[in-house]
């Protein structure tokens, strides 16, 4: 696709969908998503040359789990896209966007376009900038419900992460250690190593977080 947009996607961690909208005002559903993951996955795995037994040992992402994402079958969850991505060395917008390198100020977030409601029981991701590969980062959005843990496997090496609190109260999981952080608080740490993102508080905490992959194109 060439045309430029603003990217909108939500996904949930229990049942995804995404929204994309694009200037024109046009919305992808699901099966486009489905469509694009699948063609990434094939794309990447031939130029990589792996078998999906190689990509299932690189991901930890089963076999049969990535037939059905490449037939189209099935609608990954944010953990399993994260773990593909991580495994293969993608970006994790390019899984589910097109990346484009962009010049400011083509690429703008609007708030309150989603149409897609938030899940109670799981991680929201919003993409407010999908992975560049000239800038080499993603920002997004993230929503944790209150109670709610999730737990990341450590991206590739040299990856690091900037999470910025916009509303309410996130614990991040550092080298063993939850640090506390409240609305405005700023936090960069390595993320090639495991971390995780909590909310023991009683409301949704909202933050944006940008991913910067060095050497990445
Ligand atoms: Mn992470």
């Amino acid at each position: 696709m060439n045309v430029r947009y603003n990217a909108r996607v939500r996904i949930s961690l229990v049942r995804y969908s995404v929204h994309m909208k694009f200037i024109q005002g046009r919305y992808l559903s699901v099966d486009s998503i489905n469509q694009h993951i699948a063609e990434v996955l094939k794309r990447e795995r031939k130029q990589k040359g792996w078998s999906l037994d190689k990509t299932a040992q690189a991901t930890g992402v089963s076999k049969a789990m990535l037939g059905q994402i490449e037939r189209e079958e099935s609608s990954p969850t944010i953990a399993t896209l994260w773990k593909i991505a991580t495994g293969m060395r993608l970006s994790f917008t390019s899984l589910v966007t097109d990346t484009e390198s962009s010049r400011p100020p083509t690429l703008l977030h609007r708030a309150g376009n989603s149409k897609t409601p938030m899940p109670e029981d799981a991680l929201a991701v919003e993409i407010l900038f999908p992975f560049d590969p000239v800038l080499g980062f993603e920002y997004m959005e993230l929503t944790l419900p209150a109670g709610i843990k999730h737990l990341s496997d450590p991206h590739e090496t040299g990856v690091i992460e900037h999470v910025t609190v916009i509303k309410g109260k996130l614990e991040i999981l550092h080298r063993g250690k939850w640090i506390k952080l409240k609305k405005g608080d700023a936090l960069r740490f390595a993320a090639d190593e495991s971390h995780g993102y909590r909310n023991s508080s009683q409301k949704p905490v909202v933050f944006h977080n940008v991913i910067h992959y060095p050497g990445r194109s």
